[in-house]
């Protein structure tokens, strides 16, 4: 087996996110406060996460934005993190394509999570917020808040939904070894969570309890803000830093990708490594196409509607204008638990509507099988949601392989598996099940 891997010198990582708002005609429309169905503004917004996120949110003109130094210094960690070219999988699939991947599973949580939270945490650091909430359900989004807080010297609180508390407890662990307080939601330690419990002693637990309780607690608690781990443009916009190494590192592979896969859940992974190389379709000069691969358990983007709908389950957020199964979608309990959301983020949304990008739906089995073909050729064991962008990425190549055409594919490895060997075993012993919409 071959591998061929691509890394940037210190210098060389990028100095700046790329907000694609302003290189779009069609700009997004604009998020509504759900009282008065204004327009949000960045003082309602801050109310919840830092002024910084909550300015950069609502930017849709600056094309670049500095990351702090502070911020860039810490990226360096486990920045850049490798482009590899997968000669082992191509041979394994007898596909003229060249197939390459952005691994973003190096980083010390294990997923691409980090490149957002490091940022939400200096923000928070340097504004005097002195705590920080969120949800998390698997825990990706919770392990990388945990240690980002950690690093800043902030206090992290991270309200884990109760059935994945029990369930899935290594991550868990990883949150507590950096220092979080970890609450099994629904709790006793917030109205909502008294609230809940009281009608329902049992209850399992949702992202939405879990939303509700973590809002609460930053709206009353002093010197706290609450973070979020996608569907955010301002998530998005960290995250492009995967997709700026990506191309420079394609440079110097001497290839430039004819088709940018990721898999989907709020689109954050998705659009980090996709918007910098749509940058260069919207201004005429490429015609890449863009493939958002999601589960066919929930499938938002080819299924769902685009209008206005809440962010969260509890009716919290502002209304986002964007492609939706209702705030109410309650989504199979597939393995990919950071797939399993109802909306997507307002931008990817837009070029949806507008063409700029496409959407499949990847069933869980499908996706399993295209994960261990991976780990077998790559030595990797993807993450149960990477695994979509592995099938999407296995199924252009087979096209390929059809029409006897040579095209240069990429896609993003959003993070590794080895926390979610459970998932693995069930496949193994055939005990998965396909959930269709
Ligand atoms: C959270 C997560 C996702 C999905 O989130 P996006 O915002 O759509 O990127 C995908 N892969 C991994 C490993 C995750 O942890």
């Amino acid at each position: 087996m071959r591998q061929k891997r691509f890394f940037l010198t210190e210098s060389e990582i990028p100095q700046q996110w790329y907000n694609i708002r302003a290189d779009m005609k069609n700009k997004p429309m604009a998020m509504l406060n759900p009282a008065t169905r204004q327009p949000v503004t960045v003082e309602e917004l801050s109310a919840l996460f830092s002024e910084e996120c909550s300015r950069q949110e609502l930017n849709s003109t600056d094309r670049w934005i500095d990351i702090p130094d502070e911020v860039r210094e810490k990226y360096t960690y486990y920045r850049s993190t490798p482009l590899v070219r997968t000669y082992g999988l191509e041979e394994a699939l007898d596909t003229p394509a060249h197939i390459y991947f952005k691994n973003e599973s190096v980083s010390p949580v294990g997923s691409h999570k980090l490149n957002s939270a490091l940022a939400q945490a200096y923000y928070c650091k340097r504004e005097g917020v002195t705590n920080v909430t969120t949800e998390t359900g698997a825990g990706q989004w919770g392990a990388a808040l945990s240690y980002a807080a950690k690093i800043f010297g902030i206090e992290s609180a991270v309200y884990q939904v109760k059935i994945s508390y029990e369930q899935k407890p290594y991550r868990r662990s990883i949150m507590q070894v950096f220092g979080a307080q970890v609450t099994p939601s629904p709790s006793m330690s917030t109205r909502a969570g008294k609230d809940i419990l009281t009608k329902s002693p049992n209850h399992q637990g949702s992202l939405g309890t879990a939303i509700s309780e973590a809002v609460e607690l930053a709206q009353m608690t002093p010197g706290c803000k609450y973070t979020l781990g996608s569907v955010m443009n301002h998530v998005t916009l960290h995250q492009t830093v995967i997709g700026l190494e990506a191309e420079k590192q394609m440079e110097m592979a001497g290839e430039y990708p004819d088709i940018i896969i990721g898999c989907f859940g709020g689109g954050s992974n998705f659009g980090g490594i996709s918007f910098p190389f749509l940058r260069h379709n919207l201004s005429g000069d490429r015609d890449t196409r863009f493939i958002a691969a999601e589960p066919s358990s929930c499938p938002k983007l080819t299924k769902g509607r685009f209008e206005y709908d809440f962010g969260d389950e509890a009716g919290y957020t502002p209304l986002l204008p964007m492609y939706t199964l209702g705030h109410d979608f309650r989504p199979a309990n597939i393995h990919a638990g950071g797939l399993r959301y109802h909306g997507a983020g307002v931008i990817v949304s837009q070029l949806l509507k507008d063409g700029f990008i496409e959407a499949i739906d990847v069933d869980q089995i499908e996706s399993f099988e295209a994960g261990i073909l991976f780990a077998k050729s790559e030595g990797i064991i993807p993450a149960p949601e990477s695994c979509h962008a592995i099938a999407a990425t296995i199924k252009e190549a087979l096209r390929c392989k059809e029409e006897g055409i040579q095209k240069t594919i990429l896609f993003n490895l959003s993070g590794h598996g080895l926390i979610d060997m459970t998932a693995y075993d069930q496949f193994l012993s055939g005990n998965l099940v396909n959930y269709r919409y």
